[in-house]
C-alpha cells in the first residue's frame, strides 16, 4: 500500500512525529505477516466483537421501495454499534505491539471514542479522548460509556468546539508523548500509515460482503453504498471491490442544501489539512470552512486521500444527500425493518433506494449499515417526524 494515493495523502507533520509514524508503518506491516498477529485479531472480532455480520435481505424495504433488491451489510451488530471497532481493535492490539501502555483518541459523534475506550479497557492501557465541548454536549450518552468504561474525556475548547478540534488536540498531545502513546485515528485519514492500515483493518467489511454475496448469489452485488465522513467504513467496503464488476457508490453529508453541508468530494478542493493532502471544503486563502450536517460522524471538512483518487479516477462515484433526506431513510427504515440506523448510513439509504428504484428487479444493491441509531434518538426527537 503506497504512501500516495496519485497526487493526494503524504504525512504532512511535524519532524518529531516522522519515527513514530515509521516504527508504526514498521510494526503493522510486520503484523500483517504474523500468523498469531492475524489469529487473535480473528479471534477478538468474532468472540468480543461479534463478526462476522450478517448481510441481511431488506424485503419488506425492497417491495415499498421498488425495483432491485435492498441488502444491508449489519456493521450495527459489531460491538458498541458501530464498525468504528474493527479499526479501534486492529490499533490496540498494533499499540501492545509497539509496547505502549497509553492511547489516545479523538471523538466527534462519540463513537470512535466509544470503540476505542471499550478496547482500552480490554487490553489494560491507559485510554484518553479529546473531544469538542459542542459534542460533549449534544453526545451525552456516549460521554457516560466512554467514562464507564474507565476512559477520560477531555474537553476541547478550540475554534468550532467539534471534531476537527478534537483531531488537532489529539496530535498536540502526540508529538510529545509519542514514547509511550499510540494515537488511535478513527478514520481513514491523516498522515501515512493512518489511511493505509485504518483501510486494512476496516476490509474486513468488503471481504465479508464479497464472500457473502458470492455464496448466496453466485455473483458479486450490482451496486454497493456507503456513507462517507473520513472515509474508514466506505472505504474498507470498496477495498476488496475494487476489481469486481460491482458499481461503487460514496454518499457525503449535503446538509441542509444550499451551504457546502459536509461534502468535501463534492463541493472541496484540494489543500492540506491534518497531514494529508486531500479533498477539503476551504475558502480561497485555504482556511477551513465550518461544516454543517444533522450527522455529527460525517461532520468533517476533510476525507481520507484515497477517496481523493478514487473519485479522479471515476472508480467510485461519490454523491452527497440532504439532512431531509436522510431522516426520511431514517423512518422508512425504522418502520419497514424495525432497524434504527445511525443517521450517517441513513445517507447512503436514501441514496440506495433512489438508486435501486430504477435498477431491475433481480438486481442486487448491498448498503453498508454503518452503526445503529442510539446515539441519534435525541437528535432525531428534537427535529420531529414529519409524519
Ligand atoms: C463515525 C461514523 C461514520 C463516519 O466515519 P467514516 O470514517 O466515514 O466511516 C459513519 N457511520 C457511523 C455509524 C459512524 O459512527
Amino acid at each position: 500500500m503506497p504512501e500516495w494515493y496519485g497526487p493526494y495523502g503524504g504525512a504532512y507533520v511535524p519532524e518529531t512525529l516522522v519515527p513514530a509514524l515509521q516504527e508504526l508503518e514498521k510494526a503493522w506491516r510486520e503484523s500483517r505477516r504474523d500468523p498469531s498477529f492475524q489469529q487473535r485479531l480473528r479471534t477478538l472480532l468474532h468472540e468480543w466483537g461479534g463478526r462476522p455480520t450478517p448481510l441481511y435481505f431488506a424485503e419488506r424495504l425492497t417491495r415499498e421501495n421498488g425495483g432491485a433488491g435492498i441488502y444491508l451489510k449489519r456493521e450495527d451488530l459489531v460491538h458498541g454499534g458501530a464498525h468504528k471497532l474493527n479499526n479501534a481493535l486492529g490499533q490496540g492490539l498494533l499499540a501492545e505491539r509497539l509496547g505502549k501502555r497509553r492511547i489516545i483518541a479523538e471523538t466527534g459523534a462519540g463513537q470512535h471514542g466509544v470503540a476505542t475506550a471499550m478496547v482500552g479497557a480490554m487490553l489494560g492501557l491507559t485510554t484518553e479522548v479529546y473531544m469538542g465541548e459542542v459534542d460533549i454536549e449534544r453526545q451525552r450518552p456516549n460521554v457516560l460509556r466512554m467514562r464507564l468504561l474507565g476512559a477520560t474525556v477531555r474537553p476541547v475548547r478550540a475554534g468550532q468546539r467539534t471534531l476537527k478540534e478534537a483531531i488537532n488536540e489529539a496530535l498536540r498531545d502526540w508529538i510529545t508523548t509519542v514514547r509511550d502513546t499510540h494515537y488511535v485515528l478513527g478514520s481513514a485519514v491523516g498522515p501515512h500509515p493512518f489511511p493505509s492500515l485504518v483501510a486494512d483493518f476496516q476490509s474486513v467489511i468488503g471481504k465479508e460482503i464479497l464472500h457473502q454475496s458470492r455464496s448466496r448469489f453466485g455473483a458479486e452485488p450490482d451496486l454497493v453504498v456507503a456513507c462517507v465522513g473520513g472515509g474508514s467504513n466506505a472505504i474498507g467496503t470498496f477495498h476488496p471491490l475494487l476489481r469486481t464488476r460491482s458499481r461503487l457508490l460514496g454518499v457525503e453529508a449535503g446538509g441542509e442544501g444550499g451551504g457546502v453541508g459536509a461534502a468535501s468530494l463534492s463541493r472541496g478542493s484540494p489543500g492540506v489539512l491534518h497531514g494529508m493532502r486531500t479533498y477539503l471544503l476551504q475558502d480561497e486563502e485555504g482556511q477551513i470552512l465550518p461544516t454543517e450536517s444533522v450527522s455529527a460522524g460525517l461532520d468533517y471538512a476533510g476525507v481520507g486521500p484515497e477517496h481523493a483518487r478514487l473519485k479522479d479516477s471515476g472508480r467510485v462515484e461519490y454523491v452527497s444527500v440532504s439532512n431531509a433526506e436522510a431522516l426520511a431513510a431514517f423512518h422508512l427504515l425504522s418502520r419497514s425493518e424495525g432497524i434504527l440506523p445511525a443517521l450517517e448510513p441513513a445517507h447512503a439509504l436514501a441514496e440506495a433506494l433512489r438508486r435501486a428504484r430504477s435498477l431491475p428487479r433481480d438486481a442486487r444493491v448491498v448498503v453498508t449499515l454503518s452503526g445503529r441509531g442510539d446515539k441519534d434518538l435525541a437528535e432525531v426527537e428534537r427535529i420531529g417526524d414529519p409524519r
